[in-house]
């Protein structure tokens, strides 16, 4: 017992206790937040590969903290996690989400017609009533559930295949997409895929960075979207920032699929997207 107490003294380091009392300030703001609706959604436009018009957006979380500024997803969804307050938040997302793109394809009758993407946290994707919840968000905003695409990371589907499987078919049944996220960075154990029902994979953005200049990346790159062709699904590219990487995308992908990133946009506002929309804006 001596022997780990002065083993714990040694460890102390008081950067962790300011660390800690700054989680738990922040998570006292985020509830304060949550009611008083201080955060809001940006949203980043989503192009098609082959005409490269925007198809859709993605739904990101952003929080202005009133003293400290912004306050990024990266920061704030763990805190979200930890403190279970990530079920009402990410709630209220889905229902802010689906509420917004009802009025967009409203107001912009592309063909086909815009669709919104939201990130689901594993707490989410397990918890019993996601599925009323989600039947009640495309009831009440009469969104078309083929213009929902739900984003679930490939760790939370492996983490207990049997549960995922059955609920993403559930979720399949009801007529809403499902896209995995951060593709290429967790199990890559590829065998597993068949068993879900999915109807796109998203590159993970460290692939995208290094695809024009490291044949690593760029062979990972081509080995998805084989992948997603054998699959019958569609890749989504994040991270393109560049010219280059968007032409090389455009020439090898044989899926019909999206680029995502700072070289179409970073995460707009919902005025911002209006106006890029009414620019009917084509790369
Ligand atoms: P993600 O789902 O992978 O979202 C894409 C992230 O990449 C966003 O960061 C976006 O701003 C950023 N990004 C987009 N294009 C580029 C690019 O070209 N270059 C670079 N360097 N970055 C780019 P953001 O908004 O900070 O979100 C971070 C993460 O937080 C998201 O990663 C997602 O996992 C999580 N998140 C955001 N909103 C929500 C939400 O409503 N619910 C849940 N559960 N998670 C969310
Ligand atoms: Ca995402
Ligand atoms: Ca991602
Ligand atoms: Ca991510």
């Amino acid at each position: 017992a001596k022997a780990q107490g002065k083993a714990c003294y040694e460890i102390f380091d008081p950067s962790m206790h300011t660390k800690a009392v700054t989680l738990l300030q922040l998570e006292s703001d985020l509830r304060r937040a949550t009611e008083r609706q201080d955060l809001m959604i940006h949203y980043q436009p989503i192009v098609s590969l082959s005409s490269g018009e925007i198809a859709g957006f993605e739904a990101l979380l952003r929080w202005h903290h009133p003293e400290r500024g912004w306050v990024k997803p990266g920061e704030l969804i763990p805190v979200a996690e930890d403190t279970g307050l990530i079920l009402p938040i990410g709630y209220w997302v889905l229902r802010e989400a689906c509420r917004q793109l009802k009025i967009w394809q409203e107001q912009f009758a592309t063909e086909p017609p815009l669709t919104v993407s939201v990130n689901l946290s594993g707490k989410q994707f397990k918890e019993a009533n996601l599925l009323g919840q989600i039947q009640h968000i495309i009831t009440e905003t009469q969104i078309n559930p083929k213009t929902l695409k739900l984003e679930i990371t490939e760790s939370v589907i492996v983490e207990n295949a049997e549960a995922a499987a059955k609920t993403l078919s559930e979720l399949r049944a009801m007529g809403v997409q499902i896209y995995i996220d951060d593709f290429g960075t967790g199990y890559s154990s590829l065998g597993y895929l068949h068993r879900f029902p999915l109807d796109a994979l998203k590159i993970d953005r460290s692939f995208i960075i290094n695809m024009c200049n490291e044949t690593e990346s760029a062979e990972i790159v081509q080995t998805i979207i084989n992948l997603a062709q054998n699959l019958q699904i569609y890749i989504v590219a994040e991270g393109v920032e560049t010219q280059q990487q968007w032409e090389q995308l455009r020439k090898i992908d044989s899926t019909g699929g999206y680029g995502q990133g700072y070289y179409f946009s970073h995460p707009l506002s919902g005025a911002e997207v209006e106006q890029l929309l009414a620019e009917e804006v084509q790369w």
